[in-house]
């Protein structure tokens, strides 16, 4: 089972400047074929479907482990969307709607289902707006050819943080670009090691893939700076004890002692999101609503 703690893995401020545009970017990275719906799903089907666990502890704890911190990669993800969005459309003055049209200024910009279908908020879906899909989820069952697998979709995920980055340049989404390309890291790192002890073949040679480097990119770096990238974290107070089995010895490519901390990161606040009531979020009278939720909280 799964323990839910209110703090996200990274900080994610709230956007300087909305930007619808970037939110719609950003999707690609919950929603997409590569994105962190797809790890977290992938990672937590073959945990289920696991066979011979106790014989192949190490693999199964990596793979369980892992999983529960893509978790976290998804809260972050729809963190950065809702901070992005935020303040992209005119509020109206307190209490009341008016006929204006205060969407009509993200008319054609980024996502409409953003303003249209949700309180300008995440959605399970890719930076085209089609929905994720159950069948991005690949587990034969087979450890070699499911690690492999797993090594193949960090590296696609890779990809796809590293083109992020290039199409947003503002300040949120490089943040979770940043995060997420040396957590990522470490999970292509994390199955290419597995690899390594299931074959013999000498994996992590082919990093990096993309060919660029963490450490060129500033808001990776910084990450690096705090030695994250030799950071694997334990999701369990009691579990997945193995993990140290496979990350362990040098990284491969900075020579840095690699270390499994117990729990998760220290992470920060979930940010509070601002009404939006020209989309009625949550309601296009918030301050009735919270009449209704002080009430509640003095008759408790
Ligand atoms: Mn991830
Ligand atoms: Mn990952």
């Amino acid at each position: 089972m799964i323990l839910r703690i209110e703090r996200l893995q990274v900080d994610i401020p709230m956007a300087e400047h909305p930007d619808p545009k970037a939110a719609a970017a950003v999707q690609e990275l919950m929603g997409g074929r590569f994105g962190e719906m797809s790890t977290l799903m992938n990672y937590t089907f073959q945990s289920f479907n696991f066979r011979g666990k106790d014989r192949l502890k190490p693999f199964y704890d990596l793979v369980a482990n892992i999983a529960a911190e893509e978790y976290g990669h998804i809260e972050a993800v729809a963190a950065a969307i809702n901070s992005l969005l935020t303040g992209s459309t005119e509020r109206p003055a307190a209490g009341k709607w008016s006929p204006d049209s205060p969407l009509a200024g993200v008319s054609g910009v980024g996502n409409p289902h953003h303003f249209l279908n949700t309180g300008q908020g995440a959605m399970a879906v890719n930076s085209l707006g089609a929905p994720w899909q159950g069948d991005y989820i690949f587990n034969t069952g087979d450890v070699v050819t499911d690690m492999l697998h797993n090594f193949f979709l960090e590296t696609g995920a890779r990809m796809g943080k590293l083109r992020v980055y290039e199409m947003a340049d503002n300040p949120v989404a490089r943040q979770l670009c940043g995060y997420l390309l040396v957590r990522g890291g470490v999970h292509q790192t994390a199955y290419a090691m597995a690899l390594q002890e299931l074959t013999g073949v000498e994996v992590t040679k082919m990093l990096n893939i993309p060919k660029i480097s963490n450490q060129d990119i500033p808001e990776a770096r910084k990450f690096n700076e705090q030695g994250i990238h030799h950071t694997l974290y334990r999701f369990s107070p009691t579990d997945y004890k193995d993990l140290d089995r496979i990350w362990r010895g040098k990284h491969w490519e900075d020579g840095g002692e690699l270390r499994v901390v117990q729990g998760p990161p220290e992470g920060a606040p979930v940010p509070a999101l601002d009404p939006e009531p020209q989309v009625y979020a949550p309601g296009y009278d918030p301050a009735e609503l919270e009449e209704i939720a002080r009430r509640l909280m003095r008759s408790a």
